[in-house]
């Protein structure tokens, strides 16, 4: 008896400490905690190990301006609608129940709204998915499509092009944005995984940017961010953030993941671009370097005073 012991001990230790069983975020990887972190999600789902991966970081002197890159058309995302906001273990998730659409800006497809869910960091700190030129935002908003001819994910994912995902990045502001109090208020009665609870009637228009300042994006292939990893899905990421008070942010922090422990970085190391080109819509990113030229030649000629 006593000799199966050390086997049986030296087994499980392996074990444990090389992952096995179910993926995790490498914030929750300790030890005693067996769990696949994010490099060995291949281990989990092949698909995971792809070459078209997401997230990416985006380097924006390496994109390419794309003039079909259209304002997004959005259907619907005004009208209010109750939900449940759900800890699902390793994320705060919402089912979208009303037909809500974006179409145009190059998209193949009209694609209807399914649910949102965020990534972040600890109490406010570097949380995002997709980096733009290295920095790492606080938090990620991820709403997730499907071609509307579909009726579930599983069914759109097997579409290489099935799936629309909006990314949306947050910034740290001074005073607190009123528009997410539903969510906000809604995150305590869901530390638990599996807790749910009903948020106060929200739209989609305002959880993100209005209209005229979300013409600025960047589109390219990729992934779902969780396994399976699926390489179904067009992005479509925002260069406009979304102002949260620190205080907000930091609500998020107090979620638990599965085990208990704090849910903090529940996000997806970026993965390699391995020659896939990333696109920026007309208005993104360069106007602002150009805004920045054009001011110094006016103040080199004498034309403006600098402040
Ligand atoms: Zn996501």
């Amino acid at each position: 008896m006593q000799q199966l012991v050390l086997p049986v001990l030296l087994a499980s230790f392996w074990t444990v400490c090389t992952g096995s069983g179910d993926w995790c975020y490498q914030s929750q990887f300790t030890c005693d905690h067996l769990c696949n972190v994010p490099e060995n999600w291949n281990h989990v789902n092949s698909a995971c190990g792809g070459q078209k991966q997401s997230p990416i970081n985006i380097v924006t002197r390496k994109t390419f301006k794309d003039d079909r890159l259209t304002p997004l058309k959005f259907q619907n995302y005004e009208e209010i609608f109750r939900s449940t906001i759900i800890n699902n273990g390793h994320s705060a998730q919402v089912q979208i129940p009303t037909v809500s659409t974006i179409s145009r800006g190059d998209l193949p497809d009209e694609y209807k709204a399914v649910q949102f869910h965020l990534h972040w960091g600890a109490n406010g700190g570097p949380g995002s998915e997709h980096t733009i030129d290295g920095e790492q935002y606080p938090m990620e908003l991820h709403i997730v499509h499907m071609k509307k001819a579909y009726s579930d994910l599983t069914t759109a994912l097997r579409d290489t092009e099935g799936v629309a995902v909006l990314g949306f990045f947050y910034e740290v502001s001074s005073s607190s944005n009123r528009k997410y109090e539903p969510i906000i208020s809604a995150l305590q009665n869901i530390q638990a995984t599996n807790g749910n609870t009903s948020l106060s009637p929200i739209s989609l228009a305002q959880l993100i940017p209005s209209e005229k300042n979300l013409t600025a994006y960047y589109r390219y292939k990729g992934s779902l961010t969780t396994p399976g990893c699926t390489e179904s899905v067009i992005w479509t990421l925002f260069e406009n953030p979304i102002p949260l008070s620190i205080e907000q942010l930091q609500a998020f922090s107090k979620l638990q993941f599965n085990d208990g422990k704090q849910m903090t970085g529940n996000f997806r190391p970026v993965q390699p671009l391995n020659g896939r080109k990333v696109y920026r819509s007309g208005s993104a990113v360069i106007l602002a370097n150009s805004a920045i030229l054009l001011a110094t030649i006016a103040i080199a000629l004498g034309l403006s005073e600098p402040n």
